[in-house]
């Protein structure tokens, strides 16, 4: 077996080892040791399937308790959707808000979570989320974590909370990776947690009794190998990097690749083999407007447009295939606009504008020059431009016909100062001046909504919703719905993947799950 840290292999990592993962290969080698037969008699008192977001935290904390633990990973180093997650997160009751002055309680931190998604979340577990959210968020600052001086916000890029509790560090998820890794070390280096990298947990044992007694892994080479422990966690992740698996669970395509490459929902699929049940898919919600690079699905996000009506007031029209508006465009709602996106066909929608709107309206997209964007109106597959709107709706796959209607009665409304009849009041020009342009924006997601069913002690439940023994799970494994539900909380989901490591690590290493 490659990559078995031993106890005194550990005394010679240093952070850089654990996050690259050579750390505890090179230690090995330098041992000569041969861990397969030794590693086979151990028993663990905790076995974590996966050394990301929410596997670390629950390593730390069962280790500061005493347990010995093995944390095993598929990657070759620790960190999982840290490395490329933005990380922001959410709490209530922070040292970040009491420096800015700011009061807040869990209990208004559930009741805006649950307003933001329309009660879509799952009770028991946005409250479990929220009532730990504050103390991790503290934890981390108290272990070196820290943010500007102008946050918490109210929110970015997402629905906003009613009152500011949303931070991110600058350097987003892996500002949060820092501090987990360095406080990993000391449990690594005294022998309390073992690493087992680029090894794949495959299925979890079980005894005749249904109790989960430990976990077969395979190694890069395919050799495969039983680890024996008293609790079983599952943090490997979800399924955003799995387009077959991501289609099956939630009847939507996965858009746009973005996820960290080992979210291929093996855990999910362990933790189905061992009894579990799926659910959630459904509330699976798009976010709103980015270009994809490509026609094909998935495919790598290009750029995003500035459609957000309060830091920019739209000129342009969006339309769906059909050419029909389905949402006044300065809707101010984020949550609102990816409602509407959702039923849209295939999620996509396409921004229309004519040459004036070009040359005069703030630029579309930020950052950008006027002569950026006319540039990639030449050569992007998601960019059109031709000299009438209805060449320009062929040449972008829109119904030609839907399209004149509805820019034609738009501006009809707007000459005449007749209400829009979505709503729209921003309305600062007609769209009549050719050349005409369209640029095709895809709803898409990082994340998945569907995720094993737990109890509100994180036990997996099987399919008579009863506690599966000895399995618990954290993180995007339980479903963003769990957390977020059908819609985008901020920082729903590495606020709640780190708080229950935490609850996790602590409780298992007491046997009490
Ligand atoms: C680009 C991006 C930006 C995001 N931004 C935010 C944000 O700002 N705020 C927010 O709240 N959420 C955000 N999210 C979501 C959030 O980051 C993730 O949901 C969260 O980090 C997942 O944590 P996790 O512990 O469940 O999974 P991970 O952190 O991915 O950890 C799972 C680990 O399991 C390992 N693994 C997988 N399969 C196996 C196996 N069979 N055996 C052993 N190991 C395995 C993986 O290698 C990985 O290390 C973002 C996601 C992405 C992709």
């Amino acid at each position: 077996m490659k990559r078995i840290m031993t106890r005194a292999a550990g005394a010679g990592v240093t952070r850089r080892g654990l996050l690259q993962g050579t750390g505890a290969a090179l230690s090995l080698a330098a041992l000569g040791a041969t861990p397969s037969r030794a590693f086979a008699e151990r028993r663990w008192d905790l076995v974590i399937i996966g050394g990301g977001t929410a596997g670390l935290p629950a390593a730390i904390e069962a280790a500061a308790r005493g347990a010995r633990v093995l944390v095993i990973d598929k990657a070759p180093q620790l960190g999982g959707t840290l490395h490329v997650s933005t990380g922001q997160m959410s709490g209530a009751g922070t040292v970040f808000q009491a420096r800015a002055g700011i009061e807040d309680s869990a209990e208004a931190h559930y009741a805006d979570a649950m307003r933001i998604n329309r009660n879509t979340g799952d009770p028991a577990i946005t409250r479990l989320w929220t009532q730990h959210a504050g103390e991790t968020l503290n934890w981390l600052a108290e272990h070196g974590f820290d943010i500007g001086e102008d946050q918490p916000v109210y929110g970015q890029a997402h629905e906003p909370y009613e009152t500011r509790r949303y931070l991110w560090a600058p350097e987003g998820g892996r500002a949060i990776l820092e501090v987990l890794l360095r406080l990993l070390e000391p449990h690594v280096a005294a022998g309390r947690v073992e690493l087992m990298l680029s090894t794949g947990a495959v299925e979890l044992i079980k005894t005749r009794q249904g109790r989960v007694t430990g976990v077969v892994v395979e190694d890069e080479d395919g050799r495969r190998q039983d680890v024996q422990s008293a609790e079983v966690l599952l943090a490997a992740g979800g399924c955003a990097a799995n387009p077959r698996m991501y289609e099956d669970l939630h009847g939507v395509p996965l858009y746009c690749q973005a996820a960290w490459p080992y979210s291929q929902g093996q855990g999910l699929m362990l933790g189905l083999g061992a009894g579990g049940q799926l659910h959630g898919g459904d509330r699976y919600l798009g976010l709103f407007g980015a270009v994809m690079a490509d026609t094909w699905t998935p495919a790598g996000l290009d750029f995003s447009l500035g459609l957000y009506a309060d830091s920019r007031p739209p000129w342009e029209l969006y339309v769906n295939v059909h050419g029909q508006r389905f949402i006044r465009e300065d809707e101010a709602s984020v949550h609102e606009r990816e409602l509407a996106l959702d039923d849209q066909p295939g999620h996509r929608f396409w921004v229309v504008f004519d040459e004036a709107t070009l040359a005069n309206a703030p630029s579309l997209v930020p950052g950008w020059s006027e002569a950026r964007l006319r540039e990639r109106f030449e050569d992007h597959p998601m960019l059109f431009s031709a000299p009438t709107l209805a060449s320009l709706a062929l040449r972008a796959g829109i119904h030609p016909r839907g399209l004149e209607a509805s820019v034609a009665e738009y501006n009809a409304r707007r000459e005449a100062g007749a209400a829009d009849p979505l709503g729209r009041e921003y309305r600062p020009v007609s769209l009549d001046q050719g050349p005409y342009y369209a640029i095709q924006c895809q709803g898409w997601t990082l994340v998945s909504f569907a995720g094993l069913m737990v109890d509100d002690s994180l036990r997996v439940l099987d399919a008579d919703g009863q506690p599966i023994p000895g399995l618990t799970a954290a993180g995007e494994i339980l479903g963003a719905g769990a957390t977020s539900g059908k819609g985008y909380v901020g920082g729903a989901l590495v606020t709640p993947a780190l708080a229950f490591g935490r609850l996790l690590g602590a409780r298992l290493a007491a046997g009490s799950a």
